[in-house]
C-alpha cells in the first residue's frame, strides 16, 4: 500500500480509534498506549512509540499512517516572537499556521480549509478562493508541529482557528479535531472564529463542550458588511446578532467580536458608536484589528492611523464596550493568514507582495488593552 492508501489514524475520533485498533492490537492496553502516543504526545510515526514491540510498530505502519503536513517555510521570529508556518499537504495544497508567544501563554493559530469560498474582499485567503476542507489529521498536524517545535506545555497553550478558511463550513472535521484537542486543552482555551455562518453557530451552540466563539463582524451595518463580506446577503447582520444573543452564555466567557479597521471606511467615531449599539446587551468584547495590507487586496484598503484607531477604541469604551486593540505586527500576521501562501501563488500580476510578510522591527510593537474585563 502506498502512504496515500493507508488511513491516517489522526483522522479517527477517539472512540473510532479504539474500535479500529481493538481488531488488530492486543492486549487492550496496547491500544491505549497508541492513543496516548498520538493524542498526548503528537507522535508523527509508529517508530517513535518506543514502548510498543517492534513487530507491532511495523505492522501498524503497513496498515496506517500518522502523517502530518510538511513544513515548507518558517518565517524568522517577528519582534514579538511570532512565527508563521507554511505547510504543504499531500495533494500539494498549501496552508498556514502561526505561533504566537505571549506573556504567560502561547497561542497557535490554525487553518481549517485550504482556501476560503466566503470571499471577504479584505482577505488574502478569500482573494485566492475556495479550497477543500482540512481533515482532522491536517489540523492536528499543524498544532503538534508548532507545539513540538517550541516545546510548549499544553497547559500554557491557546488554540485559535483563525487561519485560512471558514471553520464552520468544515464543522464535522472541526468537531472531531476539537474532541482530540480537548484531551489536553480546555475548551475555554480554544477559540473558533467565523465569518458568521448562522447554521454553524447554531450547531456549535448544541455541543456539550463548546470552544470560545469569535465572530468577524467588520462593519456596523448591513450595507457595508455586504460590500466587504458578501456572505452577509445569505446571513444578514441582524439575524447573526440575534443568533449570538441566543448563544448559550458560559461563566467567565465572552463572545469576541472581530472588527477589521479600514481607513475611511468603517473606522470613524460614528461607526464605533454604531458598533457599540449593535452589540449592546451581548456578553461580548470587541477585538479591533487594524487592516493588514497586501498587494493582492484592493488598493483603496488601508490601515487607519494610530490616532484613528485610538479614537475608535476610546469611543467604544465610552459606549460601554470591552475592547482589545491589536497593534503588534507579529500578531496581525495571524489575523491575515494566507499572505505567506499568497507570496508564492500569484493569481494575477500585482505589485510585489514581499512587504506583506516583512517582519517588523521591535519599536512598532505595541499591544494596547482598553478596559478589557478579566
Ligand atoms: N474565516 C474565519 C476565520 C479566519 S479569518 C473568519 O472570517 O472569522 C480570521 C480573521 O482575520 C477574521 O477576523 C478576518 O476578519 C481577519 N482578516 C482577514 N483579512 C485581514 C486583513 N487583511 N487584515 C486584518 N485582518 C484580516
Ligand atoms: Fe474566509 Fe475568513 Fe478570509 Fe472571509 S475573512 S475570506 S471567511 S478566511
Amino acid at each position: 500500500m502506498t502512504s496515500s492508501d493507508r488511513p491516517n489514524l489522526y483522522d479517527l475520533a477517539p472512540s473510532q480509534l479504539q474500535a479500529t485498533l481493538s481488531g488488530i492490537v492486543s492486549p487492550p492496553f496496547r491500544a491505549r498506549q497508541i492513543a496516548d502516543w498520538m493524542h498526548s504526545r503528537g507522535a508523527a510515526s509508529f517508530d517513535a512509540m518506543s514502548n510498543l514491540p517492534r513487530e507491532l510498530r511495523v505492522q501498524l505502519a503497513s496498515e496506517f499512517t500518522l502523517d502530518f503536513p510538511q513544513v515548507v517555510e518558517r518565517t524568522p521570529p517577528a519582534s514579538d516572537g511570532s512565527q508563521k508556518y507554511l505547510f504543504v499537504l499531500r495533494d500539494g495544497n498549501r496552508i498556514e499556521s502561526v505561533y504566537m508567544p505571549m506573556r504567560d501563554r502561547t497561542s497557535v493559530c490554525l487553518s481549517s480549509q485550504a482556501g476560503c469560498a466566503v470571499g471577504c474582499t479584505f482577505c488574502v485567503t478569500g482573494f485566492f478562493g475556495a479550497g477543500r476542507n482540512l481533515t482532522p489529521s491536517e489540523m492536528l498536524g499543524q498544532f503538534f508541529t508548532v507545539q513540538h517545535d517550541h516545546e510548549v506545555p499544553f497547559e500554557e497553550m491557546n488554540v485559535v482557528f483563525m487561519g485560512m478558511g471558514e471553520p464552520l463550513l468544515n464543522l464535522e472535521h472541526l468537531v472531531a479535531t476539537l474532541d482530540i484537542l480537548y484531551m489536553n486543552i480546555a475548551p475555554k482555551r480554544i477559540t473558533v472564529s467565523t465569518s458568521g455562518i448562522i447554521p454553524g453557530v447554531e450547531e456549535l451552540a448544541k455541543l456539550d463542550r463548546r470552544p470560545n466563539l469569535a465572530v468577524s463582524v467588520n462593519a456596523p451595518d448591513q450595507k457595508r458588511r455586504e460590500e466587504i463580506m458578501p456572505i452577509t446577503k445569505k446571513y444578514p447582520l441582524t439575524e447573526l446578532m440575534d443568533t449570538l444573543r441566543r448563544y448559550p452564555a458560559e461563566r467567565g466567557r465572552e463572545i469576541t467580536i472581530e472588527y477589521v479597521l479600514l481607513a475611511g471606511y468603517n473606522d470613524s467615531v460614528k461607526d464605533a458608536v454604531a458598533l457599540a449599539r449593535l452589540i449592546r446587551g451581548l456578553n461580548a468584547k470587541v477585538n479591533a484589528i487594524p487592516f493588514n495590507e497586501d498587494a493582492n487586496l484592493p488598493r483603496w484598503m488601508e490601515r487607519p492611523s494610530d490616532e484613528a484607531i485610538d479614537a475608535f477604541a476610546d469611543t467604544l469604551v465610552r459606549e460601554g464596550a470591552h475592547v482589545t486593540v491589536r497593534r503588534s505586527k507579529g500578531r496581525e500576521i495571524a489575523a491575515a493568514c494566507g499572505q505567506l501562501r499568497g507570496k508564492s501563488e500569484r493569481k494575477r500580476p500585482q505589485r510585489s507582495v514581499d512587504s506583506a510578510v516583512r517582519v517588523e522591527p521591535a519599536e512598532i510593537e505595541r499591544d494596547l488593552m482598553y478596559g478589557e474585563r478579566r
